[in-house]
């Protein structure tokens, strides 16, 4: 089974692009993706619920909805992730430190929630390593699932590297292979930390040069790596299974 773990319903670019569950699960099919996870950032907590919310309605057999978590002034949103995962089933929560902090007094009370309820934090930390471990070393049970392998597109191997170090030494962390172009990071971590702390993903969809094309190219990734099957099953759908006790 292909499992994406990383697509957008809304991102983060600069057009704020939408994409429907129809558009998603479309490009699922032409490109032999099973599931799916989706989310919506660039919106309040609670749009991002109500967006994920009717992706995962329309296919529910096909969309898994993670909760978008982004501090308000209005209202205390860590009741409105709460209430997602908790009554409607949402399996995860996105955190992206481009559009706010992540420093502790930030983020905490999310990562703390996640571990609570068991579910997965996505996290694009731009970079940011250290909050990252300091994260992870607070809440040693909280899922923390690094997208890009720490930075999206980063050409910066000693950056890299040092996430899949952050990965080997602890076991809550796990690595996305969205949007890595240093394609042979990927195999190096296999080889150092082994495949079950490392997850596909496609930070889909895109339109260069179509939806199509661009998932498959990030599948593409991961087959040309011609890994055995084992570490291509875990990493294709078996490890995002298990953390999200699927
Ligand atoms: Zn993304």
């Amino acid at each position: 089974m292909i499992i994406d773990s990383h697509v957008h319903l809304k991102h983060g670019d600069a057009n704020r692009t939408e994409y429907s569950a129809e558009t998603i699960v479309y490009t699922m099919d032409a490109v032999g993706i099973d599931v799916s996870v989706v989310f919506a950032m660039s919106t309040s907590t609670r749009r991002s619920i109500e967006m994920a919310l009717e992706a995962y309605r329309r296919s529910p057999d096909r969309l898994i909805p993670y909760v978008y978590a982004i501090p308000s002034f209005e209202r205390p949103v860590n009741e409105e992730i709460k209430e997602a995962v908790v009554r409607l089933g949402f399996k995860g929560v996105k955190i992206h430190a481009g559009e706010y902090t992540i420093a502790e007094y930030v983020v905490d009370p999310v990562v703390e929630l996640a571990e609570k309820f068991e579910v997965p934090c996505l996290i694009d930390c731009v970079g940011r390593i250290s909050d990252v471990k300091r994260m992870a070393e607070k809440f040693p049970k909280a899922k923390i699932v690094v997208a890009h392998f720490g930075k999206y597109l980063s050409a910066d191997e000693k950056l890299i590297d040092q996430f899949i170090n952050l990965a080997s030494t602890h076991e809550n962390v796990y690595l996305d292979t969205s949007g890595v172009v240093l394609t042979h990071k990927i195999r190096e971590a296999i080889q150092r930390i082994g495949s079950n702390h490392i997850v596909f993903g496609t930070d889909g969809p895109h339109e260069e040069p179509d939806t199509v094309s661009f998932a498959k190219k990030e599948l593409e990734k991961i087959k040309s790596l011609k890994l055995n099957p084992t570490d291509e099953e875990n990493i294709l759908g078996k490890n995002i299974l298990r953390i999200l006790k699927i």
